[in-house]
């Protein structure tokens, strides 16, 4: 008998490998950073021990799920603006709040926020865009939760962060190196968009990427006014002025992709680039919608995003399966596309690959890292159980998230946070918003 720290049991236990098989009676065991192994209790329990036992009846096992798109720190504007269009609500709103409260302290404070509530709803990676990131990754590594983290560059300065174009490379170098060997933060470049960046921007962040080996995160045709000004500035549509500057890579995941020509999505599909799909942003922002069961015959990538809560308006990935699992019904006249199963592996082991963490995260296996949700299953919204796959998309909600375990440590027990202090979060972010509302 082998000793493990931890022997994780649950009545549903779903590894998100394979077949998608469910196991009932199932247990997953840890040891350190790692899942040791996983199959039935009787299975599990065969071969190892464990002073800690967490006990699995009336509760599914999944793995963390994988936020592939945010801007975490924008919490602090969650409902500062809503109801307008994607661009006045950039330039005349976001804009100018980040303009005017963006540091530093900001960040970090506003990243606990965002953590906070993505780990109680289930969520143990998100991949985000945005500046100060040397602040959200020390938040990152003192809470215990994974981010891939992409340091902004636009063409413009940005006071306080950026006074030239270089400064925005060197700061993402900065992160790079300091994170290089976190088992929490893993830096990205995160050029912003095709109306904020130009091609030499584009193409340097994407020389940058390759040579350290990480991941190039944008936006990427959002909107038909962004394809439009693309094609006017470039002659192109913006996958294709992509393909043209060499950005179409494995490395490259890219949030939205909403508008997109057939002969796009056979470029994503080739070039292997990964598609972050914000489905409750595009809706509320009114962009459109992304031709999701399109792209994944065509066999590219899709992982789900919340994108800011700004814009959102909360972190919940379990509302953006729902959702995504909803509307590509509705619009596609097909109930049968994007069906619990796919919405689910599209939340976790695909949104892993995308990111470039596919080998360590999204699924339960030996020798993966134990990031991993335990739910109740025994209120009246889950009653009865047919099918778990269903549930999971359909009917669970964040505040049925009772345990989550990243790196092997628990840091949501019994629904609230061990390494973090809630009240003190959220105090604080009462007091950024009396100085935001002014
Ligand atoms: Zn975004």
């Amino acid at each position: 008998m082998q000793n493990v720290d931890y022997i994780i049991r649950a009545d549903y236990l779903l590894t998100m490998e394979g077949d998608l098989a469910v196991i009932r009676d199932g247990a997953v065991a840890v040891t350190g950073s790692d899942i040791t192994d996983a199959g039935t209790f009787a299975g599990v329990s065969a071969k190892y021990t464990s002073k800690k036992i967490i006990e699995g009846k009336d509760r599914a096992v999944f793995p963390g799920l994988i936020n592939t798109h945010t801007h975490a720190a924008m919490v602090y504007f969650r409902g500062l603006a809503d109801d307008l269009p994607l661009m006045e609500w950039l330039q005349d709103h976001i804009w100018p709040a980040e303009g005017k409260w963006m540091t530093e302290e900001f960040v970090g404070d506003a990243v606990g926020l965002a953590c906070l509530e993505m780990l109680k709803a289930g969520v143990t990676t998100y991949a985000d865009m945005y500046f100060f990131q040397n602040a959200a990754g020390k938040k990152l590594e003192k809470i215990g939760m994974r981010g891939v983290l992409g340091a902004g560059v636009i063409d413009f300065p940005f006071t306080g962060y950026a006074r030239a174009v270089d400064d925005y490379f060197a700061n993402a170098e900065n992160l790079i190196n300091n994170f290089k060997d976190s088992d929490f933060v893993f830096p990205c470049i995160a050029p912003h968009a095709t109306y904020t960046c130009g091609p030499d921007n584009y193409k340097r962040a994407n020389a940058l990427s390759e040579k350290y080996n990480v991941p190039v995160h944008t936006h990427l045709a959002e909107t038909q006014f962004e394809v439009a000004e693309c094609q006017k500035r470039f002659g192109k549509t913006p996958v294709e002025y992509f393909e043209s500057i060499g950005m179409l890579s494995e490395r490259l995941f890219a949030a939205h992709c909403v508008w997109l020509t057939d002969n796009e999505i056979e470029l994503l599909a080739k070039r292997k680039a990964g598609v972050a799909h914000c489905i409750e942003s595009n809706l509320k922002l009114a962009s459109g919608f992304a031709p999701v069961p399109k792209l994944l015959s065509a066999g590219v990538r899709v992982g789900l995003g919340t994108d800011g809560a700004a814009s959102n308006n909360d972190l919940s990935i379990l509302g953006e399966i729902s959702t995504a699992a909803k509307v590509h019904k509705a619009v596609s006249g097909d109930p049968t596309v994007v069906d619990s199963r796919t919405a689910l592996l599209m939340a976790t082991k695909i949104g892993a690959e995308i990111l470039g963490l596919g080998d360590k995260v999204g699924s339960i296996r030996p020798g993966k890292k134990a990031d991993l949700v335990m739910a109740g299953l025994s209120k009246p919204h889950l009653t009865p159980i047919y099918d778990i796959y269903s549930h999971l998309t359909y009917c669970l909600r964040p505040s049925d998230i009772e345990t989550v375990m990243v790196n092997g440590k628990i840091v949501i027990e019994r629904g609230r946070p061990t390494t973090m202090d809630e009240e003190e979060v959220l105090a604080k972010a009462r007091e950024w918003q009396e100085k935001i509302k002014g």
